[in-house]
């Protein structure tokens, strides 16, 4: 092979400081969700074609763009999962769960989209995500973002990051809203981008969510939802305002917010930072009540959101360091290595990270001691050998102490 082998493109290697940032999010974020009652669901990173086919939505840029699908070996059309909602909701009627409401679920995990890589945007990436499965009521889609801020702040974020609300309404407010676009961007046609001429007759909504600098002026002119409210839809939005203030999670409303997805309708939201350029949106979901039945399940109401973790891991400040290891330093031969591992099994059992060198003299070792940072060394010589004992170095005072082999763990721990 000529050229050294690279990563496929918009795909990258978690190692090292990279790594370190991405777990923190991802044990952070598992680690609150808990604490809401979730309980965390894997489900498969490829589906059917059909999970995201249709359920995305003929006309989002996901379905009609994005998709790594393809034919397996026996003929089916599968797709590399370009979002998770739409597979959790596939294991929900999968597993009879839809019997079993509500279903508070958390998720971690890779994602796929075959987009123009550029900073914060991959082909390979990941996701947190939290669904609320089986609850109708406001108070689930503000305990559901309250869950989100809580992450945020978990992850000294929330400083960055600032969640903006809107509400889609429901289906006669949207069809309302719609005539009143389709009124609007109809009669400015010709300044209409090509993409956004087409969207004008398949879902005018969608030109809401243009990143076209034409359209997004025209964007800003648009009539808003809140003409065209049922007063059941203003009346879970004034709900779920309140909820909010009770949560204490501050917000801003944003009628432009409607998300790239076609499955939802009332609560739409983002929590949005202005220092990742134009991958400015870390978190984004809403309430999704038709998806369920859509995949051919019951009715179903649901709420959820999900999170770039990629994106979350540029925000964070450096990941908490790994607590200095202890090295444990045999000097002569079998027996001071055999007494040496086991002091160091010793130390991993009482929690205490601890490693030897598989070989070298005693300053090779000590120097490998200081490479990996270690706060104390554990040296066995002969001599301390025979007297049951080790020395014990501290190797940031220098300061050294003799100690029964017996005691060493419970000294460092
Ligand atoms: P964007 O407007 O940035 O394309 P989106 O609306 O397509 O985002 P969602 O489908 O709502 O994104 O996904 C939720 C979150 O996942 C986003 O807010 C973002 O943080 C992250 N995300 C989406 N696509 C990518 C990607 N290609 N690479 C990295 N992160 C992504
Ligand atoms: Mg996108």
């Amino acid at each position: 092979m000529a050229e050294t082998l690279q990563p496929v493109r918009g795909t990258r290697d978690l190692i090292g400081d990279d790594q370190r940032r991405h777990a923190h999010v991802i044990e952070t974020s598992r680690r609150i969700s808990a604490l809401y009652g979730l309980e965390e669901w894997a489900t498969p990173i490829f589906e059917e074609t059909r999970v995201f086919a249709r359920t995305l939505g003929d006309t989002s840029d996901v379905v009609t763009k994005e998709m790594y699908t393809f034919e397996d070996r026996g003929g089916d059309s599968v797709t590399l999962r370009p979002e998770n909602t739409a597979g959790v909701c596939r294991a929900l009627i999968s597993n009879g769960l839809t019997q079993s409401l509500p279903q508070k679920v958390f998720y971690a995990g890779p994602m796929f989209r075959y987009e123009r890589p550029q900073k914060g945007r991959y082909r390979q990436f990941h996701q947190i995500g939290a669904e609320i499965i089986g609850s109708p009521e406001p108070l689930a889609d503000a305990e559901v973002i309250a869950l989100g801020w809580h992450i945020l702040q978990a992850l000294g974020v929330s400083e960055q990051v600032a969640l903006e609300l809107n509400t889609l309404g429901d289906t006669a407010s949207r069809d309302a809203h719609r005539a009143s676009l389709v009124d609007y961007f109809s009669a400015h046609r010709d300044a209409l981008s090509e993409d956004s001429r087409d969207r004008l007759a398949r879902n005018p909504l969608r030109i809401l969510d243009s990143k076209d600098e034409g359209d997004r002026r025209l964007v800003a002119g648009a009539p808003t939802i809140s003409a065209s409210l049922t007063s059941e839809a203003a009346g879970f939005y004034d709900g779920l305002r309140t909820h909010l203030a009770r949560f204490g999670v501050p917000f801003r409303e944003n009628p432009r917010i409607v998300r790239g997805l076609d499955y939802y309708n009332h609560t739409a939201f983002e929590f949005v930072t202005d220092q990742l350029g134009a991958q400015g949106t870390v978190m984004g979901g809403g309430r999704y009540d038709g998806l369920v039945a859509q995949m051919g399940g019951p009715q179903v109401p649901a709420v959820g959101w999900a999170a770039g973790v990629e994106r979350l891991a540029m925000l964070i400040g450096a990941p908490p360091d790994r607590t200095a290891p202890v090295a444990v330093v045999p000097m002569g031969g079998e027996a001071e290595e055999a007494a040496a591992v086991e002091v160091m099994q010793a130390l991993r059992r009482v929690g205490v990270r601890a490693e030897m060198a598989y070989r070298g003299n005693m300053k090779r070792r000590m120097e490998r001691a200081n490479r990996i940072g270690a706060r104390a060394a554990v040296i066995i010589g002969g001599d301390e050998l025979a007297r049951g004992v080790a020395q014990i170095k501290h190797l940031d005072s220098g300061t050294q102490v003799e100690a029964p082999l017996e005691t060493v763990a419970e000294r460092l721990q």
